[in-house]
């Protein structure tokens, strides 16, 4: 035990040794410790030094070696990884007798050992005596497993990620961060995890649920005076899996309950995985902290199908619904229906239900006809291309402006307006957009939207502007 800033602290590992005379540091060590510590400030930023360098606490000084304490394991491998050697950097310049840092993990006594030998006892009490989540968990959909999904060029990367986690016997990384647009298999693989972890690892216990539910359930608890209960059960769980993480955005003391879940899950070693719309740092209403943890352990994307997986996936569900659908038909589909996997299999299922009602066989002709008002939809899709030509025009510039480095406000400004309706009318993706504007960085098209989403708030001149173009172009 040592006091620490009026706290009494526990250290993990049973690390006796503070105690001893000879280790604590010298009243120096202590000033220049200080000084380093408010340097820190400064040097890595506000929000870094309150999210993670704020709690750490000199705690001995020998041969050489700073040692310095943070609350958590998390905690000690983040800066380990990411601020240590520059925290190391900024001591020896103070004083060459600091050769070395070492960051170990000292735990606030008030909390119980809940350290490293727990989290053994710990999971051989919850074989015993598996706690019972199916109150709050989510009811999995029997046909969303990894046999019935189909594997391709955009979601290998996802998939590979899915099972590894299935089959690893220790943790591969923390969190795995899945995400991709809409109906592009997320669900579809979480759920695919959850059943295969409890069809291999049946005592354990895997939770899971949409962001939104998590938010339902917590605020239920906050109402019912049950928040201690709620913490425990989410904390009880080998295996935490929230879909559409995305939802909390904009919803701080949910989101600040997640972050604390999610903390303690991870230190406790157990597996947490995600989904959501877009990257971790494209959740834009979620807190830099939150996003920054996220982004921590793998994040695998979805990419948009192509048109291989499209058949692939057209095949599969052929034989599933074991009806005669001939390939020129799956083909047709694959090349027209592009939007995502829920809008191909949904036309599938049009064709099929229709014949079987009609009695009639499926063919070209009438799958054209069946889908007639899918198609022209689809037909009627506007491309970055489109939009580029169309705002040059409006404003004068050339198609070479869009995808200039120039500056200037007047062609800058124009540039902005067309990646904002490229974000508004396309699915493509902020990197996409990017991509399309002369190779800019998907911040570059984030700040563009958002500026103009202002522009068009205060200038009725710009908000017409984009009304006209727009109309041009969905006409
Ligand atoms: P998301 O959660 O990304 O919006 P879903 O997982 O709900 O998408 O998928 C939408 C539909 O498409 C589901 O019926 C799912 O089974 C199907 N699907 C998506 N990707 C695949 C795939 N790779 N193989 C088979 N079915 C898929
Ligand atoms: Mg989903």
């Amino acid at each position: 035990m040592s006091e620490t800033g009026g706290k009494t602290v526990a250290l993990i590992r049973g690390n006796a040794e503070y105690q001893e005379a000879s280790l604590k540091p010298t009243p120096e060590i202590m000033k220049l410790w200080k000084k380093v510590h408010n340097d820190m400030r400064t040097e890595f930023g506000e929000a870094i030094f309150r999210s993670w360098l704020k709690p750490l606490t000199l705690q001995a000084f020998y041969h050489g070696t700073m040692e310095v304490s943070v609350p958590t394991r998390f905690m000690r491998d983040w800066i380990q990884n990411h601020y240590a050697e520059r925290i190391l950097a900024m001591c020896t310049v103070n004083s060459e007798d600091i050769r070395r840092l070492q960051i170990v993990v000292v735990q606030n006594s008030m909390v119980d050992d809940y350290a490293d030998q727990k989290n053994e006892t710990d999971s051989k009490a919850n074989q015993n005596k598996k706690i019972d989540v199916s109150a709050i968990s989510s009811p999995l959909d029997a046909r969303f497993t990894f046999d019935t999904f189909v594997v391709g060029k955009p979601n290998a990367l996802a998939h590979a990620a899915a099972r590894r986690v299935v089959e690893s016997v220790s943790i591969p990384f923390n969190p795995l961060f899945i995400y991709g647009g809409v109906g592009l298999g997320k669900t579809h693989l979480m759920h695919a995890i959850a059943h295969a972890i409890e069809d291999q690892w049946p005592e354990k216990t895997v939770m899971y649920l949409s962001a939104e539910k998590f938010m339902y359930q917590f605020v239920k608890a906050l109402r019912s005076d049950a928040a201690m209960a709620f913490k425990e059960q989410f904390r009880s769980v080998d295996v935490l899996m929230i879909d559409d993480i995305q939802f909390i955005a904009g919803k701080e003391s949910t989101q600040e309950e997640f972050f604390h879940t999610f903390n303690a899950l991870v230190d406790q070693n157990k597996q947490i995985i995600i989904s959501a719309d877009k990257a971790p740092s494209d959740l834009t209403g979620v807190d830099e902290r939150l996003r920054s943890r996220l982004a921590w352990g793998l994040v695998a994307d979805i990419h948009p199908t192509t048109y291989e997986l499209r058949l692939g996936i057209l095949q599969a569900k052929r034989a599933q619904l074991n009806a005669d659908v001939p390939d020129s038909v799956l083909e047709f589909l694959a090349l027209k229906v592009t939007s995502n996997v829920r809008e191909l299999e949904g036309a599938l299922n049009r064709i099929v239900a229709h014949a079987d009602v009609t009695k009639s066989p499926i063919s070209l002709e009438s799958t054209q006809e069946v889908l007639q008002d899918l198609l022209r939809a689809h037909d009627r899709r506007i491309t970055i291309d489109e939009i580029q030509r169309k705002v040059a025009e409006h404003y004068n510039l050339r198609m070479t402006d869009m995808h200039s480095a120039r500056r200037a406000r007047n062609v800058a400004r124009p540039r902005q307006v067309a990646m904002y309706l490229a974000k508004q009318l396309t699915a493509r993706s902020l990197p996409e957009i990017g991509r399309k504007f002369g190779g800019r960085d998907h911040t570059t098209v984030m700040h563009a939207v958002r500026k103009v989403e202002e522009l068009m708030n205060e200038d009725a001149a710009i908000a017409q502007d984009v009304d006209v173009i727009r109309r041009a172009l969905t006409g």
